[in-house]
């Protein structure tokens, strides 16, 4: 029994998870009544979604660290690097202004804010989300949306300015970056110790030697941990089914329509006509298959950053991109790439500017583009990153602070739905990017990318 389930190609499983995981979620709201499936969905499920999360997680600091180490003395040539990043962040900032740009398209054409009433709308209760559950178990009466939010804003104010942030970069301390779990700062550190074993030459052999095995280690265990991604995606899908149903996409209505819809164009023609399609010239289904194991988790998880190991598995065994790129690449996309979140941004402009009844100007428009796109730079690939964010974007089309933080209050409880979602974008248009990046540097084993995916067991010599 076990041994034919899985024998089963894994993305097959997590799709299998995920579908599973809707329907009982969905049983237990519907069939129950929303008090009973959120004490059934946090008591029952939640619990086995989140070891599942802080298992993926525990490997992202490891994996980054060691493989990106590997990845860059497997280069060869420190000044491939320049390069790559260089082609890398051009990809990612053009992927980016694209998905804006159609977020805005789509958001200008739908009108996703016309006729809605935020500042009326029923104070979101404590289970339209199973985050706002968390966060405000305090209590405050009603509204305490826009009182969690505004916490969190200010948190986010306090947190420096734009330089200060650049400059956290370059980890003071390289032990505390890896113990915190600071992705940028450890990519930094990584690529430094990288070019300081290729400087060294042989007589820095063995630490190569070392860091390429602690690769394929850490690689081991994010196969091992893989294996339990259907059950933890059924058990996280169950949650929040359970916990919040579906009448959130519903509740924001053109809204939810306008985010789903972008992200789709842009995973299936942007991503897969544009890019797998038109500069690869490979097979869609292969790239689709190849990533689907990441999209489950990221649509499950709603954090790219927490998909990472998986990602970075499903480009190297699944996509055939080379180790240096993807283990390049890819951390710096789950950091600064999030394509899902740049749309939804643009859309949230859109929806706040047509609920105030306030045309944009074109000039308006290309400020919100720009500043989507820089927003969704700086946003962290976490739960509700993008949408806390979104005030910088309101700001730039004067939607004064009390209407942006209500604005984002009245999403805030329905966020979830919407995130999944954009998460998977984001995930994709990465993978995406180390694609076309491997294919340029000619890293990309093409066969491998055409070859279904088998399921995946470590083994000593991949
Ligand atoms: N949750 C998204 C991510 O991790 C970020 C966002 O909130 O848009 O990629």
């Amino acid at each position: 029994m076990l041994s034919t389930w899985q024998s089963i190609t894994l993305w097959k499983r997590v799709l299998i998870g995920l579908v599973i995981g809707l329907a009982v979620g969905l049983g237990v709201r519907y069939g129950l009544g929303a008090e009973q499936a959120k004490e059934i969905g946090n008591t029952w499920f939640k619990p086995f979604g989140d070891a599942f999360v802080r298992l993926i997680k525990m490997l992202v600091i490891p994996l980054v660290f060691t493989t990106l180490i590997s990845g860059v003395t497997a280069m060869g040539d420190p000044k491939k690097l320049g390069s790559l990043g260089a082609k890398t962040i051009g990809l990612y900032l053009l992927t980016t202004l694209f998905a804006v740009s159609l977020g805005l398209a789509i958001g200008t054409f739908v009108k996703p804010g016309e006729g809605v009433k935020y500042a009326n709308a029923d104070p979101p209760t404590e289970e339209s989300t199973p985050d706002a559950t968390e966060k405000n178990a305090d209590g405050e009466p009603e509204n305490k949306n826009v009182a969690a939010v505004q916490k969190k804003l200010t948190a986010a104010a306090e947190s420096g300015t734009f330089v200060d942030r650049l400059l956290e970069i370059i980890p003071t301390n390289p032990v505390e970056a890896l113990a915190t779990g600071a992705v940028l700062p450890t990519i930094f550190f990584a690529v430094m110790v990288g070019i300081g074993i290729l400087t060294m030459g042989e007589s820095a052999a063995p630490v190569k030697d070392f860091f390429d095995a602690a690769a394929e280690v850490v690689m081991a265990i994010t196969v091992m941990v893989m294996e339990l991604a259907p059950i933890g995606v059924l058990a996280l899908m169950s949650w929040v089914m359970a916990t919040q149903g579906i009448e959130v996409l519903s509740n924001l209505g053109w809204l939810a329509f306008s985010l789903y819809l972008a992200c789709f164009i842009q995973i299936i023609f942007v991503y897969g006509g544009l890019i797998v399609g038109g500069i690869l010239r490979l097979p869609l289904m292969s790239f689709f298959r190849g990533v689907a194991d990441a999209q489950g988790v990221a649509f499950s998880t709603a954090s790219s950053s927490g998909t990472l190991p998986v990602t970075i598995n499903c480009a190297e065994k699944n996509l055939g991109v080379n180790k240096s790129v993807a283990s390049s690449v890819l951390p710096l996309g789950a950091t600064i790439n999030m394509d899902g979140t740049a749309i939804y941004l643009g859309l949230i402009a859109l929806f706040a500017a047509q609920a105030a009844g306030m045309p944009l100007t074109a000039t308006q428009y290309v400020m919100v583009a720009m500043t989507a796109t820089l927003v969704s730079i700086g946003a962290a690939g976490i739960p509700s990153a993008g949408l806390l964010l979104a005030a910088t974007v309101l700001d730039v089309i004067g939607i004064p602070e009390e209407q942006a933080l209500l604005v984002i209050a009245f999403i805030y409880p329905f966020d979830r739905l919407l995130d999944m979602m954009r998460t998977v974008t984001n995930v994709t248009g990465d993978v995406a990017v180390a694609c076309t990046v491997a294919k340029w540097e000619g890293a990309l084993d093409e066969d491998e990318f055409r070859r279904p995916p088998v399921t995946t067991k470590p083994t000593s010599e991949s």
